[in-house]
């Protein structure tokens, strides 16, 4: 059974609070699913958007599902491709465009049409296997106008509806899956800066019926601020039974900061960027995350040259049981794929043990 604490799935738990890492295209850059594994790593996080394109659905279906192609046996979420077309069309528009039947946008560098419904982002996340399945929304920045926010509100539930509608009909109603796991079916939350479009959307989302429910659009501010009060507001709207993700949050503050909230899903390409351009991230303590807990390390700083530390004493991934911080910066100068590798390891291990010590604050 699921309590407030996990969320059991067909294939394993996830441990709140948990931090998925974005194998977008179906990949970890840099690290394969035994690496991955080794961090401790609970799940994953894959997109609609980018796997439909490449390597194509009926590509992924004749390698098995997600799982079986990547060689990840831990939980998938999917995500819808809402956020992925807000991206690419809202910022270039020529791209592709959303109208209430759904989103069409052309692949990069090639004339071929994708069409996504909320039909058909459902039927694809259930085919490739996914955990965890999200519906597709229609996200905004926070900057956006109040008319936008509202179209983009009524949209998200319009599209929720019909999404929650193509799950029951593929999953609910279909005979021979009483005994088995079903994929959980989480809703986003729009509505931009307003809390009035944010509270209407949360209620018409609650009334229709999820299982988690995500904070929906741009997370921070235009200057890279965590949008704190929406947040939190966000996350007084949901009864707290009810799995909450914060779509795109992943810099450790951040993450420290929302799980305070009462925020217990993650995900975010930023660590494994940052590990493979040596933004390394550390703790200053053994334990707890008080002060000034966090730091950064560059990697390709000079003062790194002849250190024969690891990246951080408080680590026990293997890079920093094997290697000092002196090798890493050669191979980062040398711009060799080992350094992505190791690097990547290392920023994993750290957002696995940043979990732990949110745990141990929350049971302190
Ligand atoms: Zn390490």
């Amino acid at each position: 059974m699921d309590s407030g604490q996990s969320l059991t799935l067909a294939h394993g738990d996830l441990h709140f609070p948990v931090f998925l890492p974005d194998g977008t295209r179906g990949v970890v850059r840099a690290v394969d699913s035994s690496d991955i594994e080794s961090t401790g790593i609970q799940g994953l996080v894959m997109n609609v958007f980018h796997l439909m394109q490449r390597p194509g659905s009926s590509t992924i279906q004749a390698l098995g599902g997600l799982h079986q192609m990547s060689g990840w046996q831990r939980p998938i979420v999917t995500d819808s491709g809402g956020f992925q077309a807000y991206s690419v069309i809202r910022q270039e528009p020529q791209k592709g465009s959303l109208s209430n039947k759904g989103i069409t946008f052309r692949r990069e560098g090639s004339k071929r049409r994708y069409h996504l419904t909320p039909e058909k982002s459902i039927n694809l996340q259930i085919n490739y296997g996914a955990d965890v399945v999200i519906c597709l929304d229609d996200c905004t920045h926070v900057d956006d106008d109040l008319e936008t926010q509202q179209k983009a509100v009524e949209r998200t539930i319009a599209w929720a509806r019909r999404c929650r509608a193509e799950y029951d009909r593929l999953v609910v109603n279909k005979k021979g899956m009483e005994s088995e796991i079903l994929p959980k079916l989480f809703a986003v939350v729009q509505g931009g800066g307003s809390r009035e479009l944010r509270r209407q959307c949360a209620e018409q989302l609650l009334e229709t019926g999820f299982d988690g429910y995500g904070y929906g659009g741009w997370p921070l501010d235009g200057e890279g601020n965590l949008l704190v009060e929406m947040l939190n507001y966000t996350r007084e709207l949901i009864p707290a039974e009810f799995p909450l993700h914060a779509l795109g949050v992943g810099h450790p503050e951040n993450v420290v900061a929302c799980a305070k909230m009462g925020y217990q899903m993650f995900d975010s390409a930023l660590p494994t960027r940052d590990a493979r351009r040596g933004r390394l991230f550390t703790f200053t303590a053994e334990t707890g995350l008080t002060g000034n807990w966090f730091r950064f390390l560059y990697i390709n700083d000079e003062k790194h040259i002849r250190s024969p530390e690891p990246i951080s004493e408080f680590c026990d991934c293997p890079t920093c049981t094997k290697y000092s911080r002196g090798y890493l910066h050669h191979l980062f100068k040398i711009n060799d794929h080992l350094f992505f590798r190791l690097a990547t390891l290392h920023n994993l291990r750290f957002m696995r043990r940043l979990e732990d010590r949110l745990r141990a604050q929350h049971d302190g």
